[in-house]
């Protein structure tokens, strides 16, 4: 009998990772799809600062959406997308959508509201990438200046050809963000010859921020590291008014996070950014 469970353990687990294998290559095959027939969207979320709640722009989240309404995680497909590839040209259509909303914001009196953009080191390795970016920012007459790309943070970094890619990228003015610093392996000297201007400390560190003294030792460690090298830091996953005074404490510079809104849609992120213009005028005065 223990015999037997032993083998259907087996045989339980070649199933799995056979099913596993199933779902990757049928996701590989699906992305093509889903972009001719307009399954991806683009959400944005806000991103503040924590002195006075200025907004001070928007990070653009890709959405993948099936036609029977169901939808698939971004933490699902795009590993997948990495591997395959497709990021590289999926990557070229969240810059260009992201740029055309940011275009239009600005046109309907934003000024001032920063890009977001999630870029994968796959991507940066791409030959085509500088000139890519170049075009498509010219193109929505958007300025360097107003996009932020966000890298997660990773070996890769240590590359020196990525290195140089970030050096000419910064070189033209788009600041660069560090994404979930703190959970990748990072050694300090590195950061150092990171030509970053953002640090955005994980949701793992900000979560119970207010409760366990860990997380609150590493995000002041983070903020402290930050702003030696001159960098501007931003805790992800603000999600109660606790959190956010403990970050203020540290120095935190800004946050993003539930607290402030969710990923929205293009139309919804407009109102709610009207919102916050009319409770900033009032505030003011
Ligand atoms: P990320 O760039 O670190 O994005 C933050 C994630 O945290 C987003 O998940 C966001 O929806 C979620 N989040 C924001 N605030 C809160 C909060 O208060 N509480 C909680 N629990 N979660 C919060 P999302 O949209 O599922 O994206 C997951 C990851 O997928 C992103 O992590 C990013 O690494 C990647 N990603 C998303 N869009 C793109 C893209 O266009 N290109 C690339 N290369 N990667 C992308
Ligand atoms: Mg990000
Ligand atoms: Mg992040
Ligand atoms: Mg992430």
């Amino acid at each position: 009998r223990a015999k037997r469970d032993g083998r259907d353990h087996i045989l339980h687990f070649d199933a799995a990772m056979e099913e596993e294998l199933h779902r990757r290559l049928s996701l590989v095959s699906r992305i093509a799809e889903a972009q001719s027939t307009n399954q991806f969207s683009l959400m944005y979320q806000p991103q503040l600062r924590l002195s006075d709640g200025a907004v001070i722009g928007v990070e653009a989240l890709l959405r993948w959406r099936r036609p029977d309404g169901s939808w698939v995680r971004p933490d699902t497909f795009i590993p997948v997308a990495e591997d395959a590839g497709h990021i590289v040209w999926l990557g070229e259509w969240v810059l260009r959508e992201a740029c055309r909303a940011l275009a239009r914001w600005h046109a309907q009196g934003f000024k001032g509201l920063r890009m977001a953009v999630n870029v994968s080191v796959r991507q940066l390795r791409d030959d085509n990438f500088l000139p890519m970016a170049e075009r498509v920012l010219q193109d929505h007459g958007v300025a360097p200046t107003d996009v932020e790309l966000e890298i997660t943070e990773s070996n890769a970094m240590e590359d020196d050809h990525i290195l140089s890619v970030v050096q000419i990228l910064r070189k033209q003015g788009f600041s660069i963000a560090i994404d979930d610093f703190g959970t990748g392996y990072s050694s300090l000297s590195r950061l150092q010859r990171l030509p970053a201007s953002v640090l955005k400390i994980d949701r793992a560190f900000v979560m119970d921020i207010d409760s366990r003294p860990e997380n609150r030792s590493i995000a002041a460690m983070i903020v402290k590291v930050g702003h030696e090298l001159g960098m501007s830091v931003l805790a992800e996953g603000v999600e109660n008014p606790q959190q956010e005074k403990v970050l203020r404490d540290l120095s935190c510079d800004s946050g993003q996070g539930y607290l402030y809104a969710k990923p929205l849609p293009p139309e919804a992120l407009e109102v709610w950014l009207r919102g916050r213009m009319i409770a900033d005028r009032s505030r003011d005065g």
